[in-house]
């Protein structure tokens, strides 16, 4: 199995060469040349594997080069009851990503598939998790370390941290706004104590916080030296991970071969639904792909009209689903790639378009014509939406949802089609979005009995100001490079 730049960029490389990386060389985004296929036989095989296994089994299609032992230690080691053990009483811990019937709706079963069960109680976990484990393998193969960096509001940077704690050879530096997270936010993150994790609390905002990691990675000396890299959404490995609760899901909603399911995701940078894209290319019976997007609704308005519109920062709102505020889909490149047939020409010159116009329109080309081939719809929702929704699955279903899955049913219920199952990926807790709960129900969240009291932890973290200079030379205290 060999990796591609969607940009065309000729040198194919393997799973291990692009595990640590970011962008390809020439700006666009790694695929493997093909996806794996996967026969319904094959698929029937897989409903007595525990869900590790299963992780073994899909992933060892995209990395043939770590050996098979090493890669099912690794997926025994990630996916375990232990990790996973924050579901809500009455799930099936031992599933990973227990699913939960909420009721029929229009002659169509409506479920809810727990992704947010791990340390962090939001879905990126599920394959921050597993990239941990897999950079220190890599890392310890090749004999080097790595120091990540990066800038966090809140989700993105605690799921890294939860993930890297601990692994030998890594150290994480991670930047946030001092006083501006809430108080579980910070508390999640400062209450670390391992002494390869270390938090950077900078008397700013988070684009303080941003530029500061941007002007530390143009220091291209200083990164080379300091063994500097990032685990944002774009690495294809979390993309990867992310295929195999498509599966899960799937094998969970349904009894026999060729049944088909449909998947609503509540989007922002299109990792996840990208997975789902995905698995529907390797021969998953997927029937609807449902993009579901808050008040930024760039990716909705892309797959109601085939234009893609990025949006300018005075454009795109603070939400009460702030996961999902985004200007630029930073995955949506590896999908588009496919709907023009692969053609890496025309996707580099779509992508110059973004660049320079500020987007693409695909109507004209007919290449918007065939997007239902690849069983996308798509649909918004609004903070009102999320409050009633919150308010409606809670006094009908005695569920609390937090305010992204809120906005996954939301828009679910627009797209159900009589006896197909309709899976909500549930991307986080409601404990981590009290505010919103509070409004909605009038009452505080449930919190999963490990995150009781976690306010009074003792904390371990840096106050500092936003200089560049001063973060550079705690890094490379901290490191001895
Ligand atoms: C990151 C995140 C999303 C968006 O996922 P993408 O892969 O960026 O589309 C949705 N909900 C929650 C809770 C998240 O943390």
């Amino acid at each position: 199995m060999k990796y591609q730049s969607t940009r065309g960029h000729e040198m194919p490389q393997s799973f291990s060469e692009i595990l640590l990386g970011g962008l390809a060389p020439d700006g666009g985004l790694f695929l493997p040349q093909r996806y794996p296929q996967v026969s319904s036989e094959e698929l029937e095989a897989w409903r007595k594997l525990s869900y590790a296994d299963l992780a073994f089994e899909i992933l060892s299609r995209f990395c043939d080069d770590i050996p098979a032992d090493d890669l099912r230690a690794l997926t025994r080691k990630t996916y375990t009851p232990e990790v996973y053990c924050n579901a809500r009483p009455g799930d099936n811990t031992a599933d990973i990503t227990p699913l939960r019937k909420l009721g029929d709706e229009n002659g169509a079963p409506l479920y809810l598939l727990g992704l947010s069960n791990g340390p962090t109680l939001a879905f990126k976990d599920m394959a921050m998790q597993l990239l941990g484990n897999l950079f220190e393998y890599a890392l310890a193969r090749a004999g080097q370390e790595l120091n990540i960096l990066g800038a966090t509001s809140g989700d993105t940077g605690s799921a890294a941290e939860y993930a890297m704690r601990g692994k030998r050879g890594i150290r994480v530096f991670m930047l946030s706004p001092h006083r501006k997270m809430s108080a579980f936010q910070t508390a999640q993150m400062f209450s670390l104590q391992d002494p390869n994790i270390f938090n950077i609390a900078v008397e700013g905002v988070f684009d303080d916080c941003q530029d500061i990691v941007k002007a530390v990675s143009n220091d291209h000396a200083f990164k080379a030296r300091q063994k500097i890299g990032t685990v944002n959404s774009i690495n294809w490995a979390r993309v990867v991970a992310q295929v195999v609760y498509y599966f899960k899901g799937w094998l969970l909603a349904t009894t026999g071969p060729g049944q088909k399911v449909s998947f609503c995701v509540p989007s922002g940078n299109f990792g996840n639904v990208c997975a789902g894209h995905i698995a529907r290319m390797m021969g998953l019976p997927i029937d609807r792909l449902v993009v579901a997007t808050n008040e930024n609704d760039v990716l909705d308005e892309f797959f109601r009209t085939g234009v893609y519109r990025v949006r300018k920062a005075a454009e795109t709102f603070h939400t009460s689903s702030p996961s999902m505020d985004i200007s630029k889909a930073s995955n949506f490149e590896r999908f588009v790639f496919d709907l023009v047939d692969r053609d890496a020409g025309r996707l580099a010159q779509l992508f110059r378009d973004v660049d320079t116009k500020g987007g693409f329109d695909l109507n004209a080309s007919g290449e918007f014509a065939r997007i239902r081939e690849f069983g996308f719809v798509s649909g918004r929702s609004t903070h009102g939406d999320r409050v009633a929704t919150i308010r409606d699955l809670s006094s009908r279903y005695g569920v609390t949802i937090d305010t992204h899955t809120a906005d996954g049913v939301k828009v679910a219920r627009e797209h159900l089609s009589a006896g197909t199952p309709m899976v909500v990926l549930e991307t986080a807790l409601p404990a981590k979005f009290a505010d919103t709960i509070r409004e909605a129900l009038g009452r505080e969240p449930e919190r999963p009995a490990s995150f009781e009291g976690i306010e009074a932890l003792p904390q371990r973290f840096e106050v500092m100001p936003a200089d560049v200079e001063l973060v550079k030379g705690f890094i490379a205290r901290h490191t001895g490079l």
